[in-house]
């Protein structure tokens, strides 16, 4: 029976120990965890976030629809209903994990050698390790940002306040999702992007769009546009602009947040003692996910397209080598099938799009002939022939 140590209990790593109990029941699983089981996602992330729009967005659409009039936004009760649904803690995720069978500990763990996690006094031997520590909210390089207490996302989903005037560093999915928020709740908001438009890493027609809907929110957005300095005088924060558009100059708000993307979780747990090696400051891995010798990685910390569903793909990927590796199945599913799936989905969810920007060129034509990528659509839906493709996949 292999001894499996996971270390962080974000999406990825429950998922893992999801998969792992369907794959390898008799695996004896310890999932570690510094935080709260459920990680970003569920506590600062897409939960949060997710349910802070709803509400704003079902106002926004009353205020569109002829008929109706009135809806009338509550802050307080929109911070209460997150609170709702995103607080509460992660005993009810805990107990779900110990039902997996899997045992857990709460510490920040750390690879002492190969084989070997300490936690505390603590130690875990292990047969294989799935390092999903996640990742970190990126800092720009601006000049007195040490001076500054500006905000992450973390405190821009676990606010309970609305700012007066809200600054965001960053127009990708975070930036202008929060911008949008926090319009909608009452700030002005100004938003600045360094690339031409924003979500510059899809596609340019749809950040044009974006923007007019978030001008139309009452959102200032600045493209083109890069921030050098900032500082704080008076309880307030000013942000220095630089570029040779309208954008350049001096914006004054009360909070600034900074949305410029995340930085794998990959330092001060050890990971160098295992020959784990780092490919643009994410753990490098193979398109199986093993990351070294016993070792294996999944979500945010492999710096791919970092979503939960890619998580959990990932997550399962790793599980299912775990196990392909115990009983010595064979086959080994492909982690660049990802790509179809988010082909086939494009069209009708916007997200599984961005999955497939991030990833494209990832497989070449001759990778998609051997893996019999030509299926045949016959007017079915994109989930239908997604989940096709997955049957095939299993067995192949
Ligand atoms: C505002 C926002 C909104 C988002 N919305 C969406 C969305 O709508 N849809 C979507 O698909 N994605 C969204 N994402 C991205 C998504 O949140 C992440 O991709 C996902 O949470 C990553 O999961 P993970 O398990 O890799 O990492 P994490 O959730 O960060 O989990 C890693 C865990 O490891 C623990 N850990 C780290 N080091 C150690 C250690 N040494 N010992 C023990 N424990 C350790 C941490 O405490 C943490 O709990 C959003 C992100 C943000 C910031």
């Amino acid at each position: 029976m292999s001894r499996v140590v996971v270390l962080g209990g974000g999406i990825a790593g429950e998922s893992f120990v999801a998969a792992l109990a369907r794959e390898a029941p008799d695996a004896d699983v310890t999932l570690v965890e510094r935080e709260l089981v459920g990680g970003e996602c569920s506590y600062w992330a897409c939960i949060p976030s997710k349910t802070l729009l709803r509400p704003v967005e079902l106002a926004a659409a009353v205020a569109r629809t002829p008929g109706v009039s009135g809806a009338r936004i509550d802050p307080e009760g929109v911070f209460a209903w997150r609170d709702a649904i995103a607080g509460g803690g992660d005993a009810s995720q805990v107990k779900w994990v110990e039902n997996l069978g899997a045992a857990f500990v709460r510490g920040h763990a750390e690879i002492a050698e190969p084989g070997l996690v300490r936690v505390g006094g603590r130690e875990l031997s292990y047969d294989h390790l799935l390092v999903a520590t996640g990742s970190d909210p990126a800092v720009p390089p601006l000049e007195g940002i040490e001076d500054v207490r500006p905000w992450t996302s973390r405190d821009a989903t676990s606010a309970s306040e609305v700012p007066e005037r809200l600054l965001v560093v960053g127009g990708g999915a975070v930036g202008c999702e929060l911008a949008q928020l926090y319009a909608r709740l009452g700030s002005e908001v100004a938003l600045v992007q360094s690339g031409a438009t924003l979500l510059d890493r899809i596609d340019a027609d749809a950040g044009a769009l974006l923007a007019e809907c978030l001008a139309e929110d009452g959102v200032e957005v600045r493209t083109g546009t890069r921030p050098s300095a900032v500082e704080t005088a008076g309880g307030r924060v000013r942000l220095l602009c630089d570029g040779d558009g309208a954008g350049a100059g001096e914006l004054e708000g009360t909070e600034v947040l900074l949305a410029v993307g995340r930085r794998p979780r990959v330092e001060g747990y050890g990971l160098e003692r295992v020959g784990v090696e780092l490919e643009r400051n994410a753990v490098k891995t193979d398109d199986r996910l093993a990351a070294a010798d016993g070792v294996w990685a999944a979500g945010d910390v492999t710096g791919k397209a970092l979503f939960t569903h890619v998580g959990k793909y990932q997550a399962r990927i790793a599980a299912a080598n775990i196990a392909l590796l115990e009983d010595d199945r064979g086959a080994i599913p492909p982690y660049d099938a990802i790509v179809l799936v988010g082909a086939r989905l494009a069209r009708e969810q916007p997200q599984a799009l961005a999955v497939l920007a991030s990833l494209e060129g990832a497989i070449d034509g001759d990778q998609m002939r051997r893996m019999n990528l030509a299926v045949d659509q016959g007017g079915r839906s994109p989930a239908e022939v997604a989940r096709e493709f997955l049957r095939r996949l299993r067995s192949r």
